[in-house]
C-alpha cells in the first residue's frame, strides 16, 4: 500500500513566491493610504493615491521579476547548449561525468556506470541537465508566468486596504486601515509558516512588526508633509 510523505519543499518555491507578493502589496499600498490619509487629504485624494500605488507597485513587481528570471532563464538556456554540444563531441566522457556523480550518491562503480549508460540512452541531455546541472522540467525558469504571478499575488495584496478606504468613515480611515492590513499580514504570515511546516507565531510576528513599522514611518511623515505644505 503506498503511503504518502507529508513533505511540504515542492510548495515552497511558489507559496514564498505568492506571499512575498501579496505580503509587498499589502505594506506599500497600506503605507501610502496611510501616509496621504496622516497628511488630511479628501477621500478621493487617498484613493487615487492608493490605486496608482497599487498599479505602479504591480508593474515594477512583475518588470523586477520578468527581468530577473529571464536571466536565470538564459543563464539555464546556455548551459543546456553547452551540455548539448558536450555530449554530441565527447559522450564518453560525459558518461564518465555522470557516473561519478552516482558514485558520490553512493552507488558502486559498476551499477553507477550502468545507471548512466541507462539513463543516456534514455534521454542524455534530461539526465545531465537533472543531474548535473539541477536543471528540471517542473522547476524551470519561466519568466512570464513569474511575471504574473507577481503581480497578480501584489494586486491581491493591495486591494485589501484599498476595500477598507472604501468601506470605512474617514474619521477612521487611518486606524482602520492599520488595522485591518497588519490583520492581513498576520493571516498570511501564518498561512506560510503553516504551509511550509514552520512555527506561525514566529513568522506572524515578523512580519506584522515590520508590516507596523512601514505604516508608522509613513503615516510620521504624511503628518509631517501634511502638517508643513
Ligand atoms: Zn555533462
Amino acid at each position: 500500500m503506498r503511503h504518502e510523505e507529508g513533505h511540504r519543499s515542492h510548495r515552497i518555491g511558489w507559496l514564498r513566491a505568492a506571499v512575498l507578493g501579496a505580503n509587498d502589496g499589502i505594506v506599500s499600498t497600506a503605507s501610502l493610504i496611510v501616509g496621504v490619509a496622516a497628511a488630511e487629504s479628501t477621500r478621493g485624494a487617498i484613493l487615487i493615491a492608493g490605486i496608482a500605488g497599487l498599479v505602479a507597485g504591480a508593474m515594477s513587481m512583475a518588470a523586477g521579476e520578468y527581468v530577473s528570471v529571464s536571466s536565470q532563464s538564459d543563464t539555464e538556456n546556455a548551459d543546456l547548449a553547452r551540455e548539448r554540444r558536450e555530449l554530441a563531441t565527447d559522450p564518453e566522457h560525459e558518461h564518465a561525468e555522470l557516473t561519478a556523480i552516482y558514485v558520490k550518491r553512493g552507488l558502486d562503480d559498476r551499477l553507477a556506470a550502468e545507471v548512466a549508460k541507462q539513463l543516456m540512452q534514455k534521454d542524455a541531455l534530461a539526465a545531465h541537465a537533472r543531474d548535473e546541472l539541477g536543471i528540471t522540467e517542473e522547476l524551470s525558469a519561466r519568466p512570464v508566468q513569474a511575471a504574473f504571478a507577481s503581480a497578480g499575488t501584489f494586486t491581491l495584496g493591495a486591494a485589501l486596504p484599498l476595500v477598507l478606504v472604501l468601506l470605512v468613515p474617514r474619521s477612521a480611515l487611518i486606524w482602520a486601515v492599520s488595522a485591518g492590513s497588519l490583520c492581513f499580514l498576520a493571516m498570511l504570515g501564518s498561512l506560510a509558516a503553516y504551509a511550509g511546516g514552520s512555527p506561525v507565531w514566529k513568522s506572524a510576528a515578523r512580519v506584522t512588526f515590520w508590516g507596523a513599522l512601514a505604516m508608522g514611518l509613513t503615516a510620521g511623515v504624511g503628518a509631517l508633509f501634511g502638517a508643513t505644505l
